[in-house]
């Protein structure tokens, strides 16, 4: 399985609108530290998924490559804006898939275009997908979210955002599944200290400990998150990383390097 993040911000992205933060700074001046709309792409036996569909330019990169399917984790504009242009284009239908919410977002539902809704995904059954297994797993937000636990025969790679913690479901059924590698969520910095609807960074960090992840990349990045680790000595430790916009993983030879 070859695993993209195509953006790693949150709502706002970096650089934010207005921000003269060093983090916001050093993202204008260097396009490498940019981070776009949350979300992601996997490729597995020449399939391509999406996760999420917040990027401004999704309607291009499926004219590109159509995809198999988009799976989305939910119904927030950050995770969703690219269809409200995709939708209008011709072609064949594209599946996508996402958590049970009967408001979606706007008008999505009421005028779906090439879109082939399908939002009754049911946690903890998978859905199997040409080349992929997707488990879909409870996460705690403002809105029905669903992480995503790919498995593709040769890794595991279970994708959670957006979320405050873990459900008690979710973190016993992850402990047993036991990814590769975790993507999680860890929007704001550690002095951010009464977070409402997504991990700070001590509580990513817990949550992954707690997992035992072999190995782990935080990701709905915010701007204040980068700028406490350009000052800070970086609080990351062990096999966890910053994902950035266009990295890349193999998650099955992170399990082939882990059982080595
Ligand atoms: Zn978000
Ligand atoms: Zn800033
Ligand atoms: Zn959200």
């Amino acid at each position: 399985m070859n695993f993209r993040f195509v953006g790693t911000g949150d709502s706002a992205q970096v650089p934010r609108f207005g921000c003269d933060c060093p983090a916001c700074g050093r993202a204008r001046v260097l396009s490498s530290h940019r981070r776009g709309a949350c979300c992601a792409e996997v490729r597995v036996d020449g399939y391509r998924y999406l996760l999420d569909a917040g990027r401004t330019d999704l309607a291009d990169s499926c004219e590109q490559e159509t995809p198999e399917a988009i799976l989305v984790t939910h119904y927030h504009a950050d995770h969703v804006q690219g269809l409200f242009h995709l939708r209008w284009g011709t072609g064949t239908m594209i599946p996508v898939y996402g958590p049970k919410d009967a408001n979606g977002c706007a008008d999505l539902y009421r005028h779906p275009g090439v879109l082939d809704f399908r939002p009754g995904l049911k946690p903890f059954r998978p859905l199997m997908l040409p080349g992929l297994t997707v488990t879909p797993v409870p996460l705690n937000h403002s809105k029905p979210t669903l992480g995503f636990c790919l498995e593709d025969g040769g890794g595991r790679l279970a994708y959670l955002t957006d979320t405050l913690g873990l459900p008690g479901e979710t973190e016993r059924f992850l402990r047993d599944w036991g990814p590769d590698v975790v993507v999680l969520d860890a929007t704001h910095p550690s002095t951010h200290h009464e977070p409402r609807n997504h991990n700070n960074l001590p509580m990513a960090l817990q949550i992954i400990e707690r997992l035992g992840a072999s190995s782990a990349y935080l990701t709905h990045i915010g701007h204040d998150l980068d700028a406490e680790c350009m000052t800070a000595d970086m609080p990351l430790s062990g096999p966890v990383w910053l994902a950035h916009d266009g990295l890349e993983l193999d998650a099955g030879a992170m399990m082939a390097r882990r059982c080595g």
